[in-house]
Order: C-alpha cells, then sequence, then structure tokens
C-alpha cells in the first residue's frame, strides 16, 4: 500500500493535515485531510458560534420540513463562499442571510444564491455565495437554510408494525459517523464544535427527545424545545420521537421506551446507572453533561448504542442479555468523557474515542464489579480481534489505528474491532508505562480537564501524556525498540502488546477447559458432566461457544452430541447466547436444530442477529432454507434491512456479501447498504477480506 505520509496539525491545530504537492519544499501546509467532507475547503474560514433547528415532524409522509439557523464569523477575509455538507435527500427551498445588529439595506435578508454539487455517494457540497458586506473578518452573520427532508441515512421513519408496541410510528435519527449532513445542512466533520437549539413540531400523542442538556414541553402548542449548552460536533445530534414514556432512575438520569417494555427496561437497570456515574466520576472526574438518559428504540435500530450526549440510544433486543446490556451501558457512559467530552478531530483517528472509551469502561467495570469479571470480557473481546486478524492477514491497513481514508470512503465503513480493542491496548501500555493505573487515571483526568469540548489528533494525547510523566519523556518511551508509539499508530498487524488478563483466570480457566475436553477424540461424557454451563455468567458461555466455533468444522457425531448437551439449554438462555451456538449449527450444517433458527429468526428482527446468521445460512447449504423465513418474516424487518438480507439472499457469489456491515459492534455500522472494502481502500491499497472478516468477528457487545 502507498506510504502513509506522516499527518501534521493545521494552523487551527485541529486538523490533520499532508504538504500537498505544490507545498514541496517547505512552502506551508496543504489542503486539509479531511476527505469525507465536502466543506473541508473552508470550514475552517468560519467559526461556527450555535445553530438552531425549527422542525415539523409529519409522519405521514415521512418528512421533516423547517429551517436552519447558523451564526457564523467570518475568521479569513476575503472568502466569498460558504460550502456546507448535505445530502441529495435534502431538499433545499431557499437560503437567507442576515447580519445582526446591522440596518436598512444590510439587514434585509436577501436570498443568497446557492449550488448543490455531487461529492460522494454519502453526501453532496452546498455551496452559499455569500454577499460582500457579510465578509468581514471577526463579524457575525447569520445563515437561514429552509429545507425539508425525508429518508436520508440519517433518519429512520419507522411504520407503527415496526415498533415494540406496534401501534404508532416512530422516528430516530443516527448521525455516525458521516449521515447527519442528511439531517441538516453542517460541517459534518468531529473538528467542528458548536450548541445548539431546536423547536420541534409534532402531531398530538407524540414525545421528541434529543441529545440536548435542556428541554421543555408546550401541550397547548405542541412543541417540545431543545437546548445543547455544551458544544458538540455534528454527529452527535440526535432526535428520537415516538409514543415515548419515561421512569426516573437517578437523580439525573431517567429510562425512556415505548409503554411496553419499559417496565422491563427500569427493572434491568434499576440503580445501576448513577453508581456507574459515581464511578465513572472518581476514576476521571466530574460528568460534564448534566443529564445521564436511556431510551430504548425498537429493533430496527442498526447498531447495539450510540453516545449521544444527554441521551444513550440504546436498541431494545439487548434488555434481555443482562451482561452485554450492562456492558454497553458502560461504555456509552465511559463516552461521556472520551469521544463527547473529548473528541476524535478525524475520523482516521476514531480510535481516540473508542480505545479510550474501552479502557475507561474497563476501569470503571474493575471497580464495580471486579478485576476477574473485566478480564473476562476483555479475553472475550480480544479473542474475537485474533479471529478477525486472522481472517484480515498482518498486513491489512485497516488493521492500523492510523486508518488513511482515500476521497470517496465512507468512514463508517471502516470501523472495525481494532478501533476498539487495538486502541484499548494502546492505552494500556501507555498505562502500564507509568507504572501505576490510579497515576493513569489523574492523567486522564488532567487530559479531560485540558481538552474538554475540543477535538484532538493522536499527538495532543502523546504530547499531553509526556508532558505529564517527563521522566517517561526522558526515558524516551516513545521510541522503545518495538513498542514505539508510531509504530502502535501506523503499523498493520495485531496490539504490539496486550495486557495482563490473568486476573481473569478464574472464571476463563474453566471455559478452556471444557473447550479441550470438546476437542478430544473422543469427547469425555463424563468428564464433560462435570460442567454446568447455568452456573456460567453470560461471557463465559460466549466465550465457549466462540471457541467452539473457531473449532468448526466439528464431526457430525460431535455436533450431535454437543446438541444432546446444550440445545435445549441454550434456547432458554439469552439473544447473544443463542445466535452463537445457531452460527455453530449453520456452519456445521447441522439440520437437526434447524427449527430453531427459524424460531430464532422470527422472534429477532434486528440487524445484529439476523445478519449474520443469513451471511452463514447463504454461503452454505441452506440458502433455500434463509429464503423461505425470510420470506415468512419480511413484512416485520425495516426496509434497510430488508434489502440487506434480499442482496445477500441473491448474491451469485457463495462468499458472503459485501453489504453485510459489521454484525454488531459497541457502535455505528452503516445504516445503508455501503461500498465493498475494496472500493473503500484506497487504489493503492491491497484489496482486503474485510467484510468476511468482519461478519466472522462475532461480537456485540
Ligand atoms: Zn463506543
Amino acid at each position: 500500500m502507498a506510504q502513509f505520509q506522516r499527518p501534521t496539525l493545521c494552523c487551527c491545530r485541529k486538523v490533520l493535515t499532508v504538504p500537498s504537492k505544490s507545498c514541496e519544499g517547505g512552502q506551508g501546509l496543504g489542503q486539509c485531510r479531511l476527505v469525507d467532507i465536502a466543506s473541508a475547503s473552508n470550514f475552517h474560514c468560519f467559526k461556527l458560534r450555535h445553530f438552531h433547528l425549527d422542525l415539523r415532524l409529519n409522519f405521514a409522509v415521512k418528512e421533516i420540513t423547517g429551517w436552519q439557523v447558523l451564526e457564523l464569523v467570518a475568521i479569513q477575509p476575503g472568502v466569498q463562499t460558504l460550502v456546507l455538507d448535505t445530502h441529495p435527500s435534502l431538499l433545499i427551498h431557499s437560503i437567507d442571510c442576515k447580519v445582526p445588529g446591522t440596518t436598512g439595506a444590510q439587514n434585509i435578508s436577501p436570498s443568497l444564491t446557492y449550488r448543490v454539487d455531487p461529492f460522494t455517494d454519502y453526501g453532496s457540497s452546498l455551496n452559499i455565495s455569500l454577499p460582500a458586506y457579510v465578509i468581514r473578518p471577526h463579524r457575525a452573520f447569520q445563515i437561514t437554510v429552509r429545507y425539508t427532508t425525508t429518508d436520508g441515512p440519517a433518519i429512520w421513519w419507522l411504520d407503527a408494525e415496526l415498533t415494540c408496541g406496534q401501534t404508532r410510528p416512530l422516528v430516530f435519527t443516527q448521525g455516525h459517523s458521516v449521515c447527519n449532513r442528511s439531517f441538516f445542512p453542517c460541517f459534518d466533520t468531529p473538528a467542528v464544535k458548536s450548541t445548539y437549539t431546536a423547536t420541534v413540531r409534532v402531531p398530538e400523542g407524540v414525545t421528541v427527545l434529543m441529545s440536548a442538556s435542556r428541554s421543555a414541553y408546550s401541550k397547548q402548542d405542541r412543541v417540545f424545545q431543545f437546548s445543547m449548552e455544551y458544544p458538540v460536533p455534528a454527529y452527535l445530534v440526535a432526535l428520537v420521537a415516538g409514543d415515548l414514556q419515561h421512569v426516573d432512575i437517578g437523580p439525573r438520569s431517567r429510562v425512556w421506551a415505548e409503554p411496553c417494555i419499559l417496565t422491563c427496561a427500569v427493572s434491568k437497570l434499576g440503580g445501576s446507572v448513577e453508581r456507574w456515574l459515581n464511578v465513572a466520576e472518581d476514576l476521571f472526574g466530574p460528568y460534564v453533561w448534566g443529564r445521564y438518559d436511556i431510551v430504548f428504540l425498537p429493533p430496527s435500530f442498526p447498531i447495539v448504542a450510540m453516545e449521544n450526549p444527554c441521551l444513550t440510544f440504546i436498541i431494545s433486543s439487548i434488555l434481555e442479555s443482562r451482561e452485554f446490556l450492562l456492558i454497553d451501558v458502560i461504555h456509552e457512559i465511559a463516552h461521556g468523557w472520551f469521544g463527547n467530552a473529548v473528541t476524535n478531530a478525524t475520523w482516521e483517528e476514531m480510535w481516540l474515542s473508542e480505545g479510550l472509551a474501552t479502557y475507561a469502561q474497563r476501569r470503571i467495570t474493575t471497580e464495580a464489579y471486579g478485576e476477574a469479571f473485566t478480564c473476562l470480557e476483555t479475553v472475550f473481546r480480544l479473542d474475537a480481534l485474533h479471529r478477525q486478524m486472522r481472517l484480515l492477514g498482518d498486513n491489512n491497513p485497516v488493521s492500523k489505528l492510523q486508518v488513511k481514508f482515500e476521497p470517496g470512503i465512507n468512514p463508517s465503513s471502516l470501523m472495525n474491532l481494532f478501533t476498539y480493542e487495538k486502541g484499548f491496548c494502546f492505552v494500556s501500555y501507555l498505562s502500564q508505562l507509568c507504572g501505576n493505573v490510579k497515576r493513569f487515571d489523574s492523567f486522564l483526568r488532567a487530559y479531560i480537564e485540558q481538552f474538554k469540548f475540543s477535538s484532538v489528533v493522536a499527538q495532543d494525547l502523546l504530547d499531553f501524556f509526556l508532558g505529564f510523566f517527563p521522566e517517561l519523556k526522558e526515558s524516551c518511551v516513545a521510541q522503545r525498540e518495538g513498542l514505539e508509539f508510531e509504530r502502535w499508530l501506523n503499523g498493520c498487524g495485531p496490539p504490539l502488546c496486550e495486557p495482563d488478563l490473568s486476573a481473569g483466570g478464574v472464571l476463563t480457566g474453566p471455559v478452556q477447559s471444557l473447550c479441550d475436553l470438546w476437542a478430544s477424540e473422543p469427547p469425555d461424557p463424563e468428564a464433560i458432566a462435570n460442567f454446568n454451563l447455568s452456573s456460567w455468567s453470560t461471557f463465559q458461555t460466549v466465550l465457549f461457544l466462540d471457541r467452539l466455533l473457531d473449532r468448526s468444522p466439528l464431526s457430525h457425531e460431535v455436533m450431535g452430541q454437543l446438541s444432546r448437551c446444550y440445545s435445549a439449554q441454550l434456547d432458554e438462555m439469552n439473544a447473544e447466547v443463542r445466535i452463537r451456538w445457531l452460527q455453530i449449527v449453520v456452519r456445521n450444517s447441522f439440520y437437526p436444530d434447524l427449527p430453531r433458527i427459524r424460531g430464532f429468526l422470527h422472534k429477532h428482527t434486528s440487524r445484529m442477529y439476523t445478519v449474520p446468521l443469513y451471511e452463514d445460512l447463504c454461503s452454505g447449504v441452506m440458502k433455500c432454507f434463509a429464503a423461505e423465513v425470510f420470506y415468512q418474516t419480511q413484512a416485520r424487518l425495516h426496509p434497510n434491512l430488508r434489502r440487506t438480507l434480499q442482496q445477500i439472499l441473491f448474491q451469485t457469489s457463495a462468499l458472503p456479501t459485501p453489504t453485510g456491515s459489521v454484525p454488531s459492534l459497541l457502535h455505528p455500522t452503516p445504516s445503508s447498504p455501503s461500498p465493498t472494502p475494496s472500493d473503500q481502500l484506497g487504489p493503492a491499497d491491497p484489496p482486503t477480506t474485510g467484510t468476511i472478516a468482519l461478519r466472522d468477528v462475532n461480537v456485540s457487545a
């Protein structure tokens, strides 16, 4: 692959840049290396102070109509065009301009001329010509964009049948990574943060929630008002509207859900959320967002959970898997510090959010549930990382922490386990270097204090680390042979080192022993009977099943024995356990358990469970069975998921579909069919089997 040019910081210190050809010879910095946004050419010419959304939701025609007011200040003189990111699904009606504090001709809100140009398959470029009198450095002006948006990648309209209660429709948005340009025109980069307010008008009986620190409702006008007082990037603006009710579960937290699942959701979380927040505050300093609420969304939610500030979005399907629910919520809480307060400035360094949040999540679970539990969960995830690595090969560029995007790449498509787990290992290594986990906690507290509400690049973190521990800087830890920081960031392959997880041995030991017993020829039923799966935790059981899956294909005799031993018992367990057993069934073509697959797919309609199973069914000999189940259940699937499954079913190759996204990482997978991985990488990069590998990862935490 093309050699990666080491990025440097733009003058605003927020943006990665590389010298362009014309700049060779030290003529200065070239264009910002933000190939995923149309606004890259000029967003740093303006300061976005604030924006306001005034929206009306129309469920009947699945439209959001209204206007957006952007409050901007020109930083550089002579800029005549404002470029924003937008999307073909967003129809612009008019654009006006106003300069507050001016009178007469200068304040008549003239209509501005604008042009929408194609940019990528996930967005367009909105070019607004600014009147000359606006372009005065450091003077504020307002741009008002009137628009209608329908069903772009950010906006998910659910008919009533697709909700949990099946009585009223629901709509939610999902901005990560580059989808919100179809929700409102914006600088769709994590490098730009601003406060926002919103007014949302809805039909009677609909409740609206947003990722905002304050909200109010006027029953008479059926208008919801929101204010986010802290600066956030565009991707963290989120909205959900439907038949939602709440129960307070702590002094700053409430659970929101459709009425039919609210009691269950509240009972599963109970008083835990405030406890987790308190542990996190002890470790990383004050929670800066005020509220921490959670909204449970129907199974059509395309990912497991999303860390929208003040309001975590989470899929209701996870409710039955207690330990996964716990890990997912704690992970989203950790984002309150890592990812939301301090954000990666570019999507090429997503590990700054996910790797640090994963580390913080594990610090919280260590304090709240002990080291053994945390190590077990880590072993389970690192197992998955190594599985992915085996499939990708050691030199695959997606295994880098600093991924290089080429134009046209959708950043969401390159989210993978390396973002989380290799990032986690690097952060653990930094913690190890300073010799004491508590000292590293204090470093993280200082890091948050230093950078909160801003966006950073890896160099900011590492410079601050070496400044915080001058003795480490003096001993040149950044250049330690084989463990160079540069190699961590830009090297392909597995983590350069992994943390000591031996404290998990008490929980992982029995799992490995049972796996070994099943691997012996022939398996010894008496020895196996000494292990009782029902006394195990979910993470132990899924680790056991994942390791069995790694040993597939298994002989028909062993499959028969496994089925007699476990099948009925596993069928009573949660979906995270069941899907793993069913994948073993499919990959070993074990027909006696086919009815269990049918039962599972009739019950579970979320992407995180259906896509991996359909991919397995279709890449083996059970494609006809998959088609039959699909026709029986398709009416209850979201159109996007239906399309994905159709593509899986009707592909001619036996290979897994390129549209099958990561089954269920902690976070966003593309909300609509995405390009194949080989399209996503640049021409200089070798083709990758990324999708095949990602689907095999089998992780849903
Ligand atoms: Zn995350």
